[in-house]
């Protein structure tokens, strides 16, 4: 098809089980898709008949339908297709076995089950999470969303683990509404930075999950859906293992790696169902260009919205004196040096107090929620995050861009290896 051809508006019929997939690359461009006729799903999240979507550029989309349906779509597209094999009978097949368990779980007051997507990256875990979430949600229930990506994370901003409530399907463009989630600060964007504080965050969120899990019933039920990061070899298996056991997972489902689906089988308890699936054909690989800009994108957004949502950030001084500043990690010690009691590698998880200086400029910090500057601030969740624009050494000040205008909640500050440059 020509590239005029493809700015035009078309129709599309899709048959049942077929799915139209598209890109759209090209910066500024636009491009409006609309049900016509039948029932069509983007990612398990229902399509409005007649209503008008827009996709911008980086969108990667897929509009299965389960029973046919005719779409149109104007604009112009990179990729556009109709694929007639998709995965998507099995991921139904996964929600129907999740399905039966919450309801059997139900009966008894106990929780409902916990799965976890493992695999390598680009293969789509993200999207599976979604897709089983959006179903859950739309059956009334009320799953728990933990993910554990923390460079292509879908909860607050990169460099985080967290865990969200789910209400509602995702919106076609925004994905899940991000209402109080708990969020933890790791402070970098790849777990393979700090492997050791990766792993202590992540059973610190499945222990304060296991607690919240028993607050609300619904939630109890409706269980919890625990996406990962591509990292699968050597320190990464291991970290898969470390979380399976942390947050007692019932499920694990392995996309597109036998491999990885062997290890787990061999390497967790039997009682933990291990499922290999395969992955979708249209999954885009991600360069690694644009998983930088996305990463951007996240944080852009979580200060400023998004066109349909804006927000306006404040910016603001602080003085040195009125915040606590910490980074988590020591430069490590020759092991002939180490104090008494002190372990090799006990250094990556050590709070160090930071006097403010330039080296902070651009970068993110996490507002804690812990009341006292100790050890505690290492594995206390996050209220929120500011960014540092400014820093004047003769003023003693730093300047901030915060969601919230001053006072902040708390004084005590986590610095993040994340940076964001402020363009507005
Ligand atoms: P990562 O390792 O970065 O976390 P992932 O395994 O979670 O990646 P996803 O983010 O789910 O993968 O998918 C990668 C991209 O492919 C996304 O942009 C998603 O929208 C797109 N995608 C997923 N499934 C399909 C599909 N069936 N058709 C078209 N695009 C798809």
């Amino acid at each position: 098809m020509s590239e005029d051809k493809k700015s035009v508006l078309q129709e599309y019929k899709l048959e049942s089980d077929n799915e139209l997939r598209f890109e759209v690359e090209t910066k500024g461009e636009k491009v409006y898709l609309t049900l016509k006729n039948g029932l069509a799903e983007i990612f398990g999240t229902e399509l409005v008949k007649a209503k008008t979507y827009e996709f911008t550029a980086g969108a990667k989309v897929a509009v299965f339908t389960w029973q046919g349906c005719t779409i149109e779509v104007k604009g112009k597209t990179d990729v556009i297709y109709i694929a007639k094999e998709t995965p998507m009978v099995v991921y139904s097949n996964c929600h129907a076995a999740l399905e039966i368990m919450r309801s059997v779980n139900e009966k008894n007051n106990k929780r409902g089950p916990i799965a976890m997507v493992v695999g390598p990256t680009d293969v789509g875990k993200s999207t599976l999470c979604r897709i089983l979430l959006n179903y859950a949600v739309r059956m009334g229930r009320r799953p728990i969303f933990v993910d554990l990506d923390v460079g292509q994370g879908n909860i607050s901003i990169p460099g985080t683990v967290g865990a969200l409530v789910i209400e509602r399907p995702a919106s076609i463009d925004e994905g899940f509404s991000q209402e109080a989630p708990l969020v933890y600060n790791f402070g970098h964007k790849s777990p393979g930075t700090n492997s050791k504080l990766y792993g202590m965050i992540t059973n610190q969120l499945a222990t304060t999950l296991k607690e919240r899990l028993e607050i609300n019933k619904r939630t109890k039920h409706s269980g919890v859906i625990i996406n990962t990061c591509g990292w699968i070899k050597n320190e990464g298996y291991k970290q898969i293992l470390q979380a399976g056991e942390a947050f007692e997972v019932d499920v694990i489902m392995v996309l597109d790696q036998e491999r990885l689906y062997n290890e787990l089988v061999r390497d967790m308890p039997s009682y933990v169902n291990v499922v290999f699936l395969q992955k979708s054909g249209g999954v885009v690989e991600i360069s690694k260009s644009t998983r930088s800009e996305n990463r951007d994108q996240r944080i852009r957004e979580y200060f400023y919205g998004t066109p349909k949502n804006q927000l306006y950030p404040h910016p603001f001084d602080l003085k040195w004196s009125e915040i606590k500043l910490f980074k988590i990690g020591a430069p490590p010690l020759p092991d002939s040096c180490l104090p008494h009691g002190m372990k090799p590698g006990d250094n990556l998880t050590k709070l160090v107090p930071l006097t403010p200086n330039v080296g902070i400029l651009h970068h993110i910090l996490a507002v804690s929620f812990a009341e006292k500057p100790d050890d505690e601030v290492i594995l206390s969740h996050v209220i929120g995050f500011i960014c540092v624009t400014n820093v004047d050494t003769d003023r003693q000040t730093i300047s901030v861009l915060s969601p919230q205008p001053k006072p902040l909640p708390n004084h005590i500050l986590v610095l993040s290896e994340l940076q964001f440059m402020d363009s507005h």
